[in-house]
């Protein structure tokens, strides 16, 4: 199962504490531009390195799992887990050779 450090919890809290939901939704749009940007100039154009798209990957989970933490870290995060499992059900699937672990 997923987590979040008690000290990535703390920083996130305060961050919302300061600047409030309306600014992170507005990083939310900010950082998921930017990622389809890299990810266009990266897979399509070779105008980014592999660096700068890790740089915006980073940011766009920064940003959800700081929303994940103001809805509920632990249901997001039980969801997410969720989603996971059936992944590796989809993959055991599509690949019958393929095993988990
Ligand atoms: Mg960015």
């Amino acid at each position: 199962m997923l987590t979040l450090s008690s000290d990535q919890k703390k920083i996130y809290q305060e961050a919302t504490a300061l600047w409030g939901v309306e600014f992170l939704r507005g990083m939310i749009h900010e950082e998921y531009g930017e990622y389809l940007v890299a990810e266009n100039h990266y897979f399509n154009r070779n105008r980014c390195t592999e660096d700068d798209l890790v740089e915006e990957v980073a940011d766009v989970m920064v940003t959800m799992f700081q929303l994940a933490l103001l809805l509920g870290e632990t249901e997001v995060l039980e969801v997410m887990q969720r989603k996971i499992v059936r992944l590796g059900e989809r993959v055991a699937q599509a690949n019958p050779q393929w095993k988990e672990g």
